[in-house]
């Protein structure tokens, strides 16, 4: 599978499309769910084109990653979401449910969210 260069998160880092960002630097762009699941629900994106948590893991370089595992933590701080706890999801392709093949992590906090998963 190719990157593609149309998704909606390659769009929103060019500008073409808004976001309300919470967090930029280098490497990493944080901005809210335009379809919140929670009273909190931030996508966490690394600037490089990769695909998927596994492309991610397999082609950023070191300091992509440190980064980009940085910010989640300055983020989760700066919005005080470790007191009373958070969610942090990555899905990818057709059985993870992925929407858009840029890879993003979830942060979901504000209430209680239940179980990881429906029943059954
Ligand atoms: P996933 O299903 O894990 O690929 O998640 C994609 C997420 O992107 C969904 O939660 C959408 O609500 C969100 N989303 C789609 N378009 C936008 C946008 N323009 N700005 C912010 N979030 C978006």
């Amino acid at each position: 599978m190719t990157y593609d260069d149309n998704n909606i998160f390659a769009r929103i880092l060019r500008s073409e499309i808004p976001n309300e960002t919470v967090y930029e630097d280098e490497h990493v762009l944080a901005f809210k769910d335009i379809n919140p699941q929670a009273p909190v629900h931030i996508l966490v994106i690394p600037k490089g084109a990769y695909i998927s948590i596994e492309d991610f893991g397999e082609n950023a370089s070191a300091e992509e990653i440190k980064a980009f595992h940085a910010a989640v933590s300055k983020i989760v701080r700066e919005k005080n979401l470790s007191a009373q706890g958070f969610r942090t999801i990555t899905n990818t392709g057709l059985h993870g449910g992925q929407e858009v093949p840029h890879f993003h992590l979830h942060i979901l906090a504000g209430k209680p969210l239940g179980r990881m998963l429906p029943e059954g």
